[in-house]
Order: structure tokens, then sequence, then C-alpha cells
């Protein structure tokens, strides 16, 4: 738990277990020599990714970005995919004091599986929203994908993660950038999927970004290291590019929802590319109420 002190907002990292997969799709064009030295692979070329959400508290509302893979796979897909479930969702939020009934509102970057999938679960009456109280929104050009999904992407929707959630009322559709709080705004991606959005908040003159699969682990701070699983490389570079110049720019975190070890990084320039300057690992943040705003992490000073 890594708390961030954004001006009225508090921002935690929230996992939600890890999972596993394949090295070769994460990396896409790069050869298996270079990704393998910073995320080993096991017997199945699987590699281990997290499932970190975000968690902003102020103005009174209690915002979670993201909600990880939920409890709904089968023995079969806990397999394919490596499932590791601890630490849960629930047990981080209750490690903050919350329960589910305590979240307002959850922004979905886009409906993944990985991303979205803790949005409900099964009860006696049928899939039902997992956080009673919550409000979901996610981009309608993202819902319309996930209703029409082409082959390559298709593996990735299930319908039984989001469809209960129109159903029960509770999901708005948005419709490009959006600025839903003070200080928090949505930023348009189309390269991973279509309609994907990110979600930057900004306070006492800090700034953090939530990037999702935009740049899922740190090693993709490369432009040219973009995921085999993304619909269209090229505007993935494009847009990674724009967003990590107006980072280091702003001096603002990047929270790094896929990365097992590093929760939080700040960007730098090199050359015409990017790597880190300074990287906050997973499990060794500061202790939660200390703000990290201003302070030096004790994160390693260079990229790996
Ligand atoms: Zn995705």
């Amino acid at each position: 738990m890594t708390p961030l002190a954004l001006g009225d907002w508090t921002a935690h990292t929230v996992d939600a277990g890890f999972l596993w997969l394949d090295g070769g799709s994460m990396f896409g064009s790069v050869p298996k020599p270079l990704w393998s030295r910073t995320n080993p692979a096991d017997e199945r070329n699987r590699i281990r990714l997290a499932m970190r959400c975000l968690l902003l508290r102020g103005h009174g509302r209690t915002v979670l970005v993201d909600d990880g893979l939920g409890d709904k796979f089968s023995d079969k897909l806990r397999d394919i995919y490596r499932v590791e479930p601890e630490p849960s969702l629930e047990r981080s939020l209750a490690a903050l004091g919350l329960e589910p009934g305590d979240v307002t509102d959850v922004v979905l970057t886009h409906l993944h599986f990985d991303h979205a999938g803790g949005s409900t679960r099964k009860t006696a009456q049928g899939l039902r929203p997992t956080f009673p109280n919550a409000r979901w929104y996610v981009q309608r050009r993202n819902w319309d994908n996930a209703h029409a999904p082409n082959p390559r992407e298709r593996a990735s929707y299930m319908p039984e993660n989001y469809d209960a959630l129109m159903e029960a009322g509770v999901l708005t559709l948005w419709e490009g950038p959006q600025r839903p709080w003070p200080g928090v705004e949505t930023i348009m991606v189309n390269g991973h999927t279509r309609g994907q959005q990110l979600v930057r908040v900004a306070g006492g003159g800090q700034a953090a970004y939530f990037v999702s699969d935009l740049i899922p682990t740190a090693a993709h701070a490369r432009i040219p290291f973009v995921m085999g699983y993304d619909v269209a490389a090229i505007e993935t570079m494009e847009e990674k590019r724009a967003l990590l110049t107006r980072a280091v720019a702003e001096n603002a975190w990047i929270v790094l929802e896929h990365d097992p070890e590093t929760a939080l990084a700040r960007a730098a320039a090199d050359g015409d590319d990017f790597t880190w300057a300074e990287r906050v690992p997973a499990a060794a943040g500061p202790p939660a109420g200390a703000p990290l705003a201003g302070s030096r992490p004790a994160g390693e000073a260079a990229a790996r």
C-alpha cells in the first residue's frame, strides 16, 4: 500500500492478486532474450503480472480504478492463467479499513477480464455487482467493442463481468474524455483496445497517472515494447509517447497496474525514448498514512 497525497485526494495502490500471461504475447515483437531478463518466464512461458488497482479517497468519494479479476474463474481458467488470488481486492480494501459497501464509484479502464472481472460476483440470486453502493463507468466505445469483439480480443471479454452491472442499472457509459470529480480526468487511448481510458489525478502540485494497459509493466516504458495483444501497435506507440512526454514535464507519478515489483514510478526522457528516473517497489512503500508527495521514495534509482 503506497499512499500518495494529491491535494484533497489520497491515492492508494490496491492489490487484487496476480496472474501469469504468455511472455511473448506481453512483449509483441521484442525478442525473449530481452524481455526475459526483467520478466522471467515459467515452464509454460508465462510471466507474473500484478492486478494493481487505484483507490482515490476525497471530495466525499471512494473511487476505485479497475477491480481485478474477481473470483468467478473455473478451475481450468485458473490453471491457464496461473491465478494467485491473494491478496484479494476485498482483503486489500479491508487493510485500508474499507468494506465493499464503502466504494462509491468504480472507473473501469476497459472491460478485459483482468481489469473488470471484480465488478460482479456470483450469489444465490445470480450475478450481482460486487460493491452494493457503487456506480461503474466505462467508455461506450469499449462497451460496444466488448459486445462485438474481434477474434483476437474475444477471449478477453467475458460478459459475466459486466452485463449484470447494466441490468442492475449501475453502469454509466461515458462518451469521450471526462472530468468526473475535481482534479480527476480520463484520457482516451485506443491502441491496446478500442475505448480504453486512463485516469489522471492531480492536486497539491502533484499528479499521478493510472496507465492501465498502455504501459502494463515497467519494461513497457520503452516505446517499441508493445504488447502482442494490442489491436494497433502504432497507435499504442504514439499514445505512449504523448502520455510519457506529459508525465515527464509534470514530474508525475505513473501507477503500473501489472508490474509485479514496481507499483509507482517517475519517467524520464532517454534520447527519443523513455526510462524510469525513480521507482517505488510494490511491497516497500512508505507506511500507511505517510503521504509520498514531496518525499523521495526508497525505490531503486535506475531503470532496469
Ligand atoms: Zn487489456
